[in-house]
């Protein structure tokens, strides 16, 4: 579900936590045909520390959630408000590309190109789900309207040509079938 774009106000010091000094100076919010996405800030380098992705674990996946492991998903927390989405977990707002700048490490969003300021930061989603909850036709420009539905549904050459990008936990599970 897409929230609609509003007025950002200032979020309440009592929810401010280190996570949101973790990536407040290099991604925030913007609007494009009434959707939020994220942007760089600044100029990032491949290998750089974009935010820490924080919420609620989960072990099924969700629409808005990111999988960090085996059965193991990032969600936002239930009854975030928009305050928080926007100043708490704006990688709710990550958008998904053929040809991201972006991969997941651990439970960090690292930089996998350099990426100039103003510029959208995306991710694979088939580089770090396995099976997605919510799957769809792709638009991101680089590819035919792949339809996106995780790593499961990749051919053997598909996951091969994403290995450089994997989510450890795939990563690892792409090399026990290619050995
Ligand atoms: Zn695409």
């Amino acid at each position: 579900m897409a929230l609609t774009v509003a007025k950002k106000t200032p979020v309440a010091a009592k929810t401010l936590t280190t996570r949101r000094d973790s990536h407040e100076v290099r991604v925030r919010t913007a609007a494009r045909d009434g959707q939020y996405h994220l942007i760089a800030t600044r100029t990032l380098a491949a290998g750089e520390f974009l935010m820490t992705i924080d919420g609620e674990l989960a072990c099924v996946p969700c629409r808005h959630s990111v999988q960090v492991g085996p059965q193991l998903h990032i969600a936002p927390p239930a009854g975030l408000t928009r305050n928080d989405a926007h100043d708490l977990y704006l990688w709710r707002f990550l958008n998904h590309s053929c040809k991201p700048n972006c991969m997941v490490v651990g439970r960090d969003l690292v930089a996998i190109a350099g990426i100039a300021v103003g510029e959208e930061v995306t991710l694979d989603y088939n580089s770090n789900e396995y099976d997605m909850a919510a799957p769809f036709r792709c638009h991101c420009g680089h590819c035919d309207g792949a339809n996106i539905r995780g790593y499961r549904h990749l051919s053997p050459a598909e996951r091969k040509r994403r290995q450089h990008r994997l989510a450890k936990y795939l990563r690892e599970a792409l090399d026990q079938t290619t050995v």
